[in-house]
């Protein structure tokens, strides 16, 4: 594009302004067909007790494979499907995956599926988790739900009763990221958490921020304080592990315990590496 002159950088911003809606228009289009061909995947990372080693839940996250564009990561679909409300179908169907695969776990093992706020302003939501836990057979005590802080900036009472219906069929739900957002304390008094999730960038810098450090020892005794599970993200490291285990974390997530991996060879590590190992001496 022309950059001389007066208006010149105008047109230019114009332009990209014009390709970048122009390729978000393409990803959405390719983003409707997805469901229908077929094109999504779930994959299933563990989360561990750090006492005892044994697995406790597996989180299923969704995976897209384009023909053409590859591998498209969440962080790049779930906003486009989000604003579209394609969030809808697709999440409906990644709560029906993931109950049936978790069906075939060893029954001391839960599975873990992230919600959009999108999905908690429709009102179907407690009706599709009751038919994914009914055409599944899972129990409703072997489903948590994950939510993050975006949710709870509407903060209204729709949401608080949402979650309690949810609670009330016996499902349980996690507080997602916690400390990335708009960290209220009150959200963790007010709304019925069972698990809190400290977020991953919180774990990445514990071996050399000192204030790091502070906030999960701070969040952890909060969480026994309020009997809620703590479970620390994103943990890669050894050290890592030890630390959050000695500044109070019940859990812990991340490449160090497993990658997502497929529902098929998460079975086979379920099977094979269930019977639980002391980590931290
Ligand atoms: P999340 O729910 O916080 O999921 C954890 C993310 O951290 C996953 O990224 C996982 O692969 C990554 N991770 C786990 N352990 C480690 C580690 O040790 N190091 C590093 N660097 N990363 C680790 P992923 O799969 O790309 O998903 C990103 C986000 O997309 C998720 O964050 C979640 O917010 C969203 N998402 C994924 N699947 C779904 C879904 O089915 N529905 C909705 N609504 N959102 C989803
Ligand atoms: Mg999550
Ligand atoms: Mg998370
Ligand atoms: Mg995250």
């Amino acid at each position: 594009a022309a950059k001389t002159g007066g208006g010149g950088d105008h047109r230019f911003f114009a332009l990209e302004m014009e390709e970048a809606a122009q390729a978000r228009r393409a990803l959405e289009l390719d983003l409707r067909e997805a469901l229908t061909k077929e094109q999504f995947t779930l994959h299933f990372q563990p989360l561990v007790d750090l006492r005892t080693g044994r697995v406790t839940t597996c989180e299923a996250l969704v995976r897209w494979h384009h023909p053409i564009r590859g591998n498209v990561p969440p962080s790049v679909f779930i906003p486009v499907a989000e604003e579209t409300g394609l969030i809808i179908a697709l999440g409906e169907w990644v709560l029906n995956r993931a109950c049936v695969e978790a069906a075939r776990w060893p029954k001391n093992v839960k599975v873990a599926v992230n919600l959009s706020p999108v999905q908690f302003r429709e009102r179907g939501l407690a009706l599709q988790v009751v038919a994914a836990l009914a055409k599944s057979s899972l129990p409703a005590q072997r489903l948590e739900l994950e939510v993050t802080e975006r949710l709870l900036l509407e903060d209204n009472e729709g949401t608080l009763a949402a979650m309690e219906q949810l609670k009330n069929l016996g499902v349980s739900i996690s507080l997602d990221d916690f400390g990335t957002g708009y960290s209220s304390l009150n959200y963790l008094r007010k709304y019925p958490f069972h698990k809190i999730k400290i977020d991953q960038s919180f774990t990445r810098h514990l071996g050399t921020e000192s204030d790091t450090h502070a906030i999960v020892a701070a969040v952890a005794s909060l969480g026994a304080g309020l009997d809620k599970i703590v479970v620390a993200e994103g943990i890669e490291t050894e050290e890592q592990m030890k630390l959050v285990a000695s500044l109070g974390c019940n859990e812990g997530q991340g490449y160090l315990f497993g990658r997502p991996m497929s529902g098929e060879d998460m079975r086979a590590h379920l099977e094979a590496a269930n019977t639980g190992k002391a980590l931290v001496a």
